[in-house]
């Protein structure tokens, strides 16, 4: 039990990456409070995780929302060990085709909201907390039609070393988990049908070295480790979990021959 009497919040927790870190948080002891919108699959989680977990509809735009649901966390179980400021959202804004309110819309949800989710989870957030803001590949792999996506996800890690220093003085951490490609419901808006998915996923692996998209649950691992006490010295550290894809690119399968 690696997380035996800690209390998580993980915000966009009801759906892919969040909610495989909020099933292995809680299989490790957790106490674990889960945001979304969406409230059918809120309350999907709580039936398959069970009354350990607290659910709350919280858009992470709304400031004051996120606000309330941090205080209903702590009400319910105390002060924070773990904040995981998961909840993004994915969408192409082409240069040339883009309307304001487009580009806006993915850095208000994956870095003004993942700032002010930190901001509100503070007063509550104890000596020796971890804080894991969730980044991406496409902060630094340059991909086309993805300006938005990857200026907000290039800002979630300069943000993270900023909050860092500044938490640094209350023993908090704060780290960065950057997923590559990975099985989730994001890519459904991309890749609608069975088949189109299959188009994509294929598409994808060449242009990963090891091959193939990866799981929510191996991102979840990699985050529980760095909410846990086995990071206990990891600050201001980006972990991709990519198979590759930004460290090695050139062994991707598309540059075998
Ligand atoms: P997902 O299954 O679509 O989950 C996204 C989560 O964010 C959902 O729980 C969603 O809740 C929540 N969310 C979105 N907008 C929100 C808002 N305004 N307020 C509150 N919650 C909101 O996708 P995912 O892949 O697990 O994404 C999680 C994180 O991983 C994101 O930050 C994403 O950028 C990052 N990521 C994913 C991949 C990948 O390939 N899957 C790769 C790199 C990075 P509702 O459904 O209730 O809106």
């Amino acid at each position: 039990m690696r997380l035996k009497n800690k209390v998580a919040l993980i915000t966009g927790g009801n759906s892919g990456i969040g909610l495989a870190t909020a099933r292995l948080f809680l299989a490790e002891g957790a106490r674990v409070a889960i945001t979304g919108r969406n409230q059918e699959t809120l309350d999907a989680a709580v039936k398959e995780l069970g009354p350990n977990l607290l659910a709350l509809q919280a858009d992470v735009k709304d400031i004051a929302a996120t606000e309330r649901a941090v205080a209903q966390v702590a009400e319910r179980f105390g002060s924070l060990d773990i904040l995981f400021a998961n909840a993004g959202i994915g969408g192409q804004t082409p240069v040339g085709g883009t309307p304001l309110a487009a580009f806006e819309e993915v850095l208000r949800v994956n870095l003004t909201a993942s700032f002010f989710t930190v901001q509100a989870a503070l007063p509550y957030l104890n000596k020796g907390a971890s804080v894991v803001l969730n980044g991406s590949v496409h902060s630094v792999l340059g991909a086309p039609r993805y300006a938005a996506y990857a200026a907000s996800k290039a800002g979630v890690r300069s943000m993270a070393r900023v909050l860092a220093s500044e938490l640094s003085p209350r023993g908090i951490r704060v780290n960065v988990v950057s997923p590559g490609a990975a099985h989730t419901p994001i890519w459904s808006a991309q890749a609608p049908t069975p088949d189109a998915y299959a188009v994509l996923e294929k598409r994808l692996s060449q242009g990963i070295p090891l091959g193939r998209m990866g799981e929510a649950d191996e991102v979840a691992k990699t985050v529980l480790f760095l909410a846990s006490d086995d990071a206990s010295n990891i600050q201001a550290a980006e972990f991709f979990v990519d198979g590759g894809t930004t460290g090695a690119p050139m062994g991707a399968p598309i540059y075998r021959t």
